[in-house]
């Protein structure tokens, strides 16, 4: 594969030889966890953004691989200076993303992934007008307290501001040009890479 182009030399690249651009967005606990390391399976040549977050890192979570966990001072300070490309308060923390590690990737001509909330894919689309966006759903809300809960990661007090937090996220769901509903894993992965790789319209 031609080591410029991060997804498949036969799709278009974004503007003038640049990277494409893919924001995803989900409900905590629709899965989009499960879709993206499938993706990065399935595409090693695609760019994972690496956020940086004020939130204590989960067991087995890895510094630089999962995120970037910093203070909420060292945060601040990075807003001030211009840092992020976006950045917000989700579930009370801060989440930001470097804008030189998407500028740099997308100049280099290689394809970015951002896993954010919608707050950031708002900012990201109107700072990116090209971004493609992709909206991840359960196929229902008692699937999502369900998968929630087996999960096992959030205590109960969690679960529920998450929830919350799910209804309106879900609203803003139209804003999103591909819509992918996590019900039958395999399916949901297939069409999650297919829109990576271009072929949905
Ligand atoms: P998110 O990253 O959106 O918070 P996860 O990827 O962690 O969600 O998925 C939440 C839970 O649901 C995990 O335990 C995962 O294994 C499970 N899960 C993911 N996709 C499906 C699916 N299609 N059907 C049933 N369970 C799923
Ligand atoms: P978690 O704490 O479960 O990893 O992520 C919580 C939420 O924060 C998810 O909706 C995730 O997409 C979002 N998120 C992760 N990184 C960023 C980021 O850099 N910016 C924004 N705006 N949201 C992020």
């Amino acid at each position: 594969m031609n080591p410029k182009t991060a997804v498949d030399p036969d799709q278009p690249s974004g503007p003038a030889g640049r990277g494409r651009l893919f924001v995803v967005s989900a409900p905590s606990g629709a899965g989009k966890s499960t879709l993206c390391q499938a993706a990065r399976e399935r595409l090693p040549d695609l760019v994972y953004s690496v956020s940086t977050t004020t939130r204590p890192p989960r067991p087995g979570e890895v510094e630089g691989r999962d995120y970037f966990f910093v203070s909420p001072e060292a945060f601040r300070q990075g807003i001030a200076a211009g840092q992020w490309a976006e950045w917000a308060q989700v579930h009370d923390n801060y989440y930001g993303t470097s804008a030189d590690f998407i500028d740099s990737h997308l100049s280099a001509g290689r394809d970015v992934l951002l896993d954010i909330d919608v707050q950031g894919a708002a900012q990201i689309l109107a700072r990116y007008p090209d971004t493609e966006t992709i909206f991840i759903m359960a196929p229902s809300l008692a699937a999502l307290r369900e998968r929630l809960v087996r999960r096992g990661q959030d205590d109960a007090a969690v679960i529920e501001k998450r929830l919350r937090n799910a209804a309106a996220e879900i609203a803003r769901k139209a804003h999103y040009r591909h819509l992918v509903v996590n019900d039958d894993l395999p399916v949901a992965i297939e069409r999650f890479v297919g829109i990576l790789k271009g072929e949905v319209p």
